[in-house]
């Protein structure tokens, strides 16, 4: 009994030390009341994570490393070929204790230029979906799995993902998020080491180095195919739910009520 009162004590102790670098939020209690048990998906073999979940009550060391320290490991990176072609590198930007992570495939032609990540149209498109969530760009952290740019924005190759992964995954291990949202197709089967269709994958909470993953269309192909706003729409929900934001309240639970162009958070 007085073990168990003990182990409760430390684990509360420990969860109550990370609310404390994320910025004060009581995880400890929402916990209690909602472990998100339910809503995983079911994984199939092909999407299941490689590693055991990470223990998020685990306390954060000091001298864990930093967003700073990985971009510095990265230095002048020529780890893949990719390297000698880039302008600028792009590792990323938002808030390093962020609960949500957005996670494209690798930066365009308009990141390239400025070093930083989804800055074009589909970059704006990105930002209307963040802010219909209820937040802002920099509440949250947004990368991509290649920090540098493929020629003509061809899918990256397996060896490129290799090479770069290691420090998306990195970068994952210091902001410690909740969520982690892909963006796309490529991105989120380059993530998930599976040929499944975005179809197949969107919807569903999968797995990710002990992460819960969203995986959702990419802003790019929205701006081409803006029907499938409604389903981007969705799996937000799901993830806002997840997250313990305010759901909108409107008509059938979305802004419009079904009105052209709506139906989809207004985004
Ligand atoms: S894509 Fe990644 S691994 Fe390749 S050169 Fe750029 S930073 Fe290095």
């Amino acid at each position: 009994m007085r073990e168990a009162f003990q182990e409760l004590v430390h684990h509360l102790h420990a969860r109550l030390r990370e609310d404390r670098v994320r910025g004060g939020r009581l995880s400890y209690l929402v916990a209690a009341g909602d472990s998100g048990a339910g809503r995983e998906a079911a994984l199939p073999p092909e999407t299941a994570s490689r590693k055991t979940p990470r223990d998020r009550t685990a306390p954060v060391r000091a001298g864990e490393e930093t967003l700073e320290a990985i971009r510095q490991a990265l230095g002048d990176c020529q780890r893949c070929p990719l390297g000698a072609k880039r302008r600028r590198l792009v590792f990323g930007e938002g808030n390093p204790h962020a609960e949500l992570v957005f996670i494209g495939e690798a930066p365009g032609a308009d990141e390239d230029l400025q070093g930083r990540p989804f800055v074009g149209r589909a970059g704006q498109l990105l930002t209307k979906i963040i802010e219909a969530m209820g937040l802002k760009r920099d509440n949250v952290y947004i990368c991509n799995i290649l920090k540098c740019r493929p020629p003509g924005n061809r899918n990256p190759a397996p060896d490129e993902v290799a090479a770069c992964e290691p420090f998306l995954i990195r970068q994952l291990e210091a902001i410690r998020p909740r969520i982690i949202c892909a963006l796309g197709s490529v991105a989120a089967r380059a993530l998930l080491k599976t040929e499944a269709p975005i179809t197949v994958l969107r919807g569903r909470f999968q797995s990710y180095q002990g992460l819960r993953l969203m995986p959702t269309y990419h802003p790019a192909y929205l701006l081409r195919n803006p029907a499938a706003k409604k389903q981007v729409w969705e799996d937000v929900r799901i993830i806002m739910k997840a997250m313990d934001l305010k759901l909108p309240e409107h008509k059938n639970g979305l802004p419009g009520g079904g009105a052209p162009g709506h139906g989809a958070g207004g985004i």
